[in-house]
């Protein structure tokens, strides 16, 4: 495979090095000629840069004014050449996707939808969560990978959308774009600063189905001439892509979360139906195998954070805790319990406060360190897939499946009644 130029951004592709996946240039939708720069990682822009004649140095000073300072406009990259600024004018744009609504809540936390397409289906949503702990203020944005998604698990209302698409870089890490700018929009170029400080790809989709543009984007995340961001704050989450977790062991260091949500195969494959593909036995040594990846003082890789949903009276009695600590005793782990989120017509309920602390107890006697997430910005639906979930809820998956449930609720009402 060889180097390509961008002379013709619709039908060349991009490679890194041989051994590289080809991305497809990112052309821009306004104007599809030109190709949008906002998701190239640097290598990709050095290549971009070498193909108009100009030095790979050129892609660290653009990264800076996109990512660092915000700026769309290439007429203000003061430190380009004015016969290049002119170039990158013809040839290239910078352009974020769509923001359609945006909601900010008292508590600090602040909501975006984006439109990645045509029509009402084709939106994302990405959610900024500050907090403070002992490392001072955070501010952790999670991010969607997908356009819904094809895994389909019982609890979730982006599984319930069917899968519609992959996102590309540019859309991925456009979210984090946005939301730092969210702060910027008033501050004087020079003296604008990263405000986001950990990403979480917990939004919608399975990231690890969408690989190659996932990966590209957090290497833009922890690149010192982007988003500079420590690896342990750049977290990666997945149901459980077996292969894909090895995979994304040999390309990158970055912290992984595995939702796990049920301490045996027979629940497993009921609310996380690719655990039929990928059982426990295959899924806790992949945890293990791309742990023992370690890269040494700085790595991400000392622990994964085991995510478990609390479904009332489905997964979360003493019982299920103690299976949990047989399961995970020989994986470093830390172990995250959600409460359940609920959306319209979903078939579970949340577990009580009791029934989650208790279960955190004894999970925590058993030596783990064991947290309940907490709830923000309840005021605009900032759970992660739930606006989006009821704009977008009427795909065909969604009809089937409700009336499913209510078939199912209907079958209970006449048994008790009988
Ligand atoms: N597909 C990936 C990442 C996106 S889901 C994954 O499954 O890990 C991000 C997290 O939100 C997962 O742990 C998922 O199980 C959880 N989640 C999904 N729906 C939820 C709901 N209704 N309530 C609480 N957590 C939910
Ligand atoms: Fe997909 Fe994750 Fe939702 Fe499962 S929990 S359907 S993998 S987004």
């Amino acid at each position: 495979m060889s180097h390509t130029t961008f002379n013709d951004a619709h039908t060349e592709s991009l490679s890194q090095a041989d051994d590289m996946v080809a991305i497809s240039t990112p052309v821009c939708e306004k104007d599809p000629v030109k190709v949008n720069l906002l998701g190239l990682s640097r290598p990709e822009l050095e290549v971009f840069f070498e193909s108009l004649g100009e030095k790979k140095f050129r892609a660290g000073q653009v990264m800076k004014w996109i990512h660092q300072f915000g700026v769309t406009d290439f007429a203000e990259m003061t430190n380009l050449a004015g016969k290049l600024r002119d170039k990158l004018v013809q040839v290239a744009c910078i352009e974020a996707p769509e923001v359609v609504h945006k909601q900010f809540s008292q508590d600090g936390t602040r909501k975006w939808v984006f439109r990645v397409g045509d029509g009402a289906g084709s939106l994302v949503e990405t959610v900024l969560i500050p907090a403070h702990d002992k490392t001072g203020e955070r501010k952790t944005l999670c991010i969607s990978s997908q356009v819904g998604c094809a895994l389909d698990c019982s609890f979730c209302s982006t599984g319930k959308q069917g899968f519609q698409r992959d996102l590309t870089p540019a859309e991925i890490i456009g979210q984090l774009w946005v939301a730092n700018q969210s702060y910027m929009e008033d501050v004087p170029v020079g003296e604008r600063t990263r405000t986001v400080t950990n990403v979480v790809m917990m939004g919608m989709g399975e990231p690890l189905l969408n690989f190659d543009a996932v990966v590209s984007s957090m290497r833009i995340m922890l690149d010192d001439f982007a988003y500079g961001m420590s690896k342990r704050r750049v977290t990666l989450s997945t149901s459980g892509v077996v292969p894909m977790m090895d995979r994304l062991g040999e390309e990158i260091d970055v912290a992984l979360a595995i939702s796990l949500h049920a301490p045996n195969d027979e629940l497993r494959n009921e609310l996380v139906p690719i655990n039929k593909k990928y059982p426990l036995a295959e899924l806790i040594p992949a945890a293990r195998r791309y742990l023992a990846r370690d890269g040494g003082l700085e790595s991400a890789r000392k622990h994964v954070t085991i995510e478990y949903v609390m479904l009332d009276g489905v997964n979360d009695s003493l019982d299920h805790a103690k299976q949990l600590i047989q399961l995970l005793h020989n994986l470093p782990s830390k172990i995250n319990l959600i409460p359940f989120n609920p959306f319209p017509h979903a078939p579970y309920g949340r577990s009580s406060n009791n029934r989650i602390k208790a279960f955190q107890k004894l999970v925590s006697d058993a030596g783990f360190v064991c947290t309940i997430r907490t709830t923000r910005g309840d005021d605009i639906d900032a759970a992660c897939g739930q606006l989006v979930g009821q704009v977008a809820d009427r795909t065909r998956r969604a009809e089937r499946w409700k009336k499913s449930v209510a078939a199912r609720q209907q079958g209970e009402i006449l048994r008790t009644r009988g």
